[in-house]
This record gives structure tokens, sequence and C-alpha cells, in this order.
């Protein structure tokens, strides 16, 4: 496994190489990342897994400065899984312009802008935020797939459901030549989904916190065994499940169950659902999803 941090290393590495699987994370991996990266070894393309915690995607408020940067112990991960190479770039690779007083400031003047999916659910509370990721993935796509690329993948998490649909938009609309492929959600046995955040949780936070699973999946089985589905019943549930979260102490974004291709608002007679959900606990913000079918009656 090779550790790559500036540009010209990367496009040596990778001139020639016809089929590459690429992994994009903030680092601080945990098994989730590595399902991903398990997943593009499946394809036989050479794995590419990248750490960079982004600072074009948080708000003036969010976890920037505190978000945890664990770099030597992802490699030691990393080499015992299948990654062929991680690029780590440092700050000046990724934003040449920036003001080295303030990493905020990225000088990353050219931004992608989403559609309008992008400002609802978590992109409400975090302006900006989607546009953020979707201009470092494709700065890293343009990095990652070019030197002679003919079978390009990207591995998306389900677990961040917002931003995998709207990568995939991205891609679609923007006809890149890269296919997205959409891993499970990887869960502790409580059912907490595995979060580089869930270090923020203080013990007994992390006992509680796997309530917002729970919470999620019982919504599933209530909105699976409605006797009679309408809208007003839908967001009921919606409701119920909020009223549930903050009665265990979370302060609740969002619950919405959602189509999965638009994630607008599910409508009576839609049958595959997503129910999504942000929610804070502490200081710790966490966010989760599942997807589901509804039978026909
Ligand atoms: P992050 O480092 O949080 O930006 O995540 C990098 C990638 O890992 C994203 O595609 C995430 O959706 C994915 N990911 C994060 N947590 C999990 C998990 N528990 N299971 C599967 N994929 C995950």
């Amino acid at each position: 496994m090779q550790l790559i941090t500036n540009e010209p290393d990367l496009r040596r590495a990778l001139a020639g190489k016809a089929h590459i699987a690429f992994v994009p994370t903030m680092g601080n991996l945990h098994a989730g990342h590595i399902s991903l990266v398990q997943q593009a070894a499946r394809t036989g393309a050479l794995v590419v897994v990248s750490i960079y915690v982004n600072p074009l995607q948080f708000g003036p408020h969010e976890d920037f400065a505190r978000y945890p940067r664990t770099l030597a112990q992802d490699i030691a991960l990393l080499q015992q899984s299948a990654a062929d190479i991680v690029f780590a770039p440092d700050d000046s690779t990724l934003y040449p312009h920036r003001d080295i007083k303030q990493p905020k400031n990225t000088g990353q003047s050219v931004q992608l802008q989403l559609p309008e999916l992008a400002q609802r659910l978590c992109g409400a509370s975090r302006p900006g935020h989607f546009n953020g990721v979707a201009t470092i993935v494709l700065k890293l796509f343009n990095l990652i797939f070019t030197n002679g690329c003919q079978q390009a993948c990207a591995i998306f998490g389900r677990k961040d459901y917002q931003q995998l649909r709207l990568i995939q938009i991205m891609v679609q609309q923007l006809n890149l030549p890269v296919q997205i492929i959409a891993a499970e959600t990887i869960r502790l046995p409580s059912g907490l989904a595995m979060s580089s955040r869930n270090g923020y949780l203080t013990e007994a936070e992390r006992e509680q916190a796997a309530g917002l699973y729970r919470t999620l999946d019982q919504l599933r089985v209530q909105h699976q065994a409605l006797a009679i589905r309408t809208t007003a019943a839908i967001r009921q549930l919606e409701q119920d499940a909020v009223a549930q979260l903050q009665a265990q102490g979370w302060r609740v974004d969002y619950v919405a169950i959602c189509h999965p291709d638009t994630l607008q608002a599910a409508q009576p007679q839609d049958q595959q659902c997503v129910v999504l959900a942000a929610a804070t606990l502490g200081q710790t913000r966490l966010i989760d999803n599942l997807g589901y079918e509804i039978s026909e009656k």
C-alpha cells in the first residue's frame, strides 16, 4: 500500500491504471469505511482511498476544528485492508489559494451548486454543506480518474443517504464517467450506525444513541403495518418518532419518510421508502436512515 500526499505523485502512481475504484473519506476510519474498501476490492480494480477533512463542507459553527484526525491509526487499519493507495492530500494540493492563517478560507471560488434537494433535510440545518461535498468529490474524481482510467467507480455509504443521492444526481447531470456504488450501513450490535462522530459521545450517550436506530426501525414497522395509508397517517408517524426521540433527550432536526429517489415526502402509493433522521444528543449531531418496502395490499 502506497501513501501519497500530493498531485504529481498521485498522477504518477495512477498513470495507465485502467480500472480504479475510489473510496472518499474524512478519516478516523471504522468498520463502515473498511466495508466500502472491501466493496471496492470486489470490483477487481485498483483501490484508492482518500482521507481529507474538507473545510468547504463545514459550517462556521460546526466541528471542523475538533473533527478527529487520526492518520497514523487510519493507515495502520488500511494496511490490513485491500487498499492499494491512500491519498491523504495536504491542504495546498486541494486548495492552493487558501488563506494559511484561516483554514476555513479555502480560496475555492469555483464551487458546484446542487439542486433544491441540497437545501432540504440536512441541507436545511447545514447551508452550503452539500455544495462543499459535491465540490470536493468532483475535485477528487478529477485527480483520481484521469491518466487513462477507462473504468471508474466510487463507493459511497447509504449511511449518508442524502449525500449519496446528490452525488448520483451530480454524476448523472454532469455526465461524469464514474459508476457510483452504494454500500450498506454498518452498525454496532446495538443498532447504532458506525460514525466518526460517535467518538464525541460519552459512555452513557453511546447507549442512548442506539435509540435513533430503534425509533426509525419502529417507525418502519408501523408504516408497513398501517391499515389505512393516508398522507396524514404517514406524517403522523414522523411526528410520533420526533416526539419519541425528544422524550429520549434528543434535539431533533427532522424525521422524514421520503421517496428514495427524489427524497420528496413519501406518499400513500409509494412502495419504496426511506426514513431519514438527524438529531443531536448532548453535543453530538448524528444522522441515520433506513430504506424499506411497503407491500401491496
Ligand atoms: P466520512 O468519512 O464520514 O465522510 O464517510 C466516508 C464514507 O463512508 C461515506 O461514503 C459514508 O457514507 C461512508 N460511511 C460512513 N459511516 C458508514 C457506516 N456506518 N457504514 C457504511 N458506510 C459508512
